[in-house]
């Protein structure tokens, strides 16, 4: 096994340092010889990505093959920088497909179902991979892009979906807009809420509350338009699993020295298989928990507990504290009742920092109970302001909810 997997990462890194000029450069820039070892390589940040794109318009060098075998084009959000738009071949397309028609069946979807997608028909990967997955695993897709919330709640009901993929942040959305228009009803038929695009859905308190809303199981699954779909749910005890035959994963500290046991750090991916647009030790800003240990379950494939629990770029130290703001979230929603809510990081005349969190909650006592629960899991006071219900904005993709108001930084 570990032979065959070297042999595959080696023979990845003579491909793409014969024909990569993007790759062949920047291993010629480090003055590294010319068989370097995928560990030599330094990780590669988003951002190298987007320079060359942006210097080579307007695909950038970082193709393997010549330009009339892609067939796919995908473009990042561009929410902390510029888009960067990512190729594929129709092999690599074929590679994502099968991957996502494998993470849909551990969900427990398989032909017969009926898949509501309530995304936007848009450049991002998110959509278009869970189309084909669907396909190739021989479910149907619904697509709901173009429609407001009530339009895609009296569809579902009327082909009677049997599970629904979106954000976390969207199904809970959809579930306040079911009650509102009372269509409560529509949302009987799903049996199953496929999450992805934020940490939410592999956090408990997230996950209990839609699979409370929907009465449906709730699963999360992860992927990265530059990496590719790397992670799907443990069925059994939540959390993630990365296909380790398909990426070798690192997890490191911010010198980009590998964690210990337990401790949190940032993904580091390189898919083994899809060569057309190679990312070699990609670093994908995705904040896990590094464990040795098999899932309880005792599946096979690393697992990350918790699963994605927050981003390199989300998490803000206060008082020296690492705050996360999923760790907020998760919070949030271990009151019972409580809505959406908005995050706010701001500096008081003092010059310390402090966080304010208002939060759609039924009352007083729930204030309470939301401010202890802050202590003890993130080990700060924070400052709750409740709101009434409906007053704070609504998100119908990945939600932005962190407003840093910090003078120094
Ligand atoms: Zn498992």
């Amino acid at each position: 096994m570990t032979a065959t997997r070297k042999d595959i990462t080696g023979e990845l890194l003579r491909l793409v340092l014969e024909r990569n000029p993007f790759q062949r450069a920047r291993v010629a820039a480090l003055g590294l010889g010319p068989r370097p070892a995928l560990a030599e390589l330094p990780p590669l940040e988003k951002q190298e990505l987007v320079l060359d794109q942006q210097r080579n318009p307007p695909f950038g060098t970082n193709l393997t093959h010549p330009l009339e075998q892609y067939t796919q084009l995908h473009q990042t959000s561009g929410t902390t920088g510029p888009p960067l738009r990512v190729l594929d071949t129709a092999d690599d397309w074929a590679w994502w497909r099968s991957l996502f028609a494998d993470t849909l069946s551990v969900t427990g979807v398989s032909r017969g179902d009926r898949v509501a997608l309530a995304f936007s028909f848009g450049p991002h990967v998110q959509f278009w991979a869970a189309k084909d997955g669907l396909q190739e695993l021989g479910a149907m897709a619904i697509p709901l892009g173009g429609m407001t919330s009530a339009q895609r709640l009296r569809t579902i009901a009327e082909v009677q979906a049997t599970a629904l993929m979106c954000t976390p942040t969207y199904a809970l959305r959809l579930f306040e807009v079911a009650m509102e228009e009372r269509l409560e009803h529509a949302l009987e038929s799903v049996e199953r809420v496929i999450c992805t695009g934020e940490p939410g859905a592999s956090l408990p308190g997230m996950r209990l509350r839609i699979e409370e809303c929907f009465g449906a199981r709730c699963y999360d699954h992860a992927g990265l338009t530059e990496a590719g779909p790397f992670g799907y749910p443990c069925s059994v005890r939540g959390g993630l699993h990365v296909y380790d035959h398909e990426f070798v994963c690192e997890i490191v500290d911010t010198a980009l020295h590998p964690v210990a046991q337990g401790e949190r750090g940032e993904l580091v991916l390189t898919p083994l298989r899809r060569t057309g647009f190679p990312v070699l030790r990609y670093r994908t800003g995705d904040v896990v928990v590094r464990t040795e240990e098999r899932c309880p379950a005792g599946h096979a494939d690393r697992w990350l507990p918790g699963g994605i629990v927050g981003r390199t770029d989300d998490m803000v130290v206060i008082r020296g504290m690492n705050v996360y703001p999923s760790a907020i979230e998760e919070a949030v929603r271990g009151v019972s009742g409580s809505g959406e809510f908005r995050i706010t990081f701001y500096s008081e005349r003092g010059g310390m920092d402090e966080v304010k969190v208002e939060v759609e909650l039924a009352g007083g006592p729930e204030a309470r109970e939301l401010q202890e629960l802050m202590r003890q899991q993130l080990g700060i006071r924070v400052r709750i302001v409740p709101v009434a219900s409906g007053v704070l904005p609504r998100h119908e993709g990945k939600a932005r909810r962190v407003v840093d108001e910090r003078t120094a930084r």
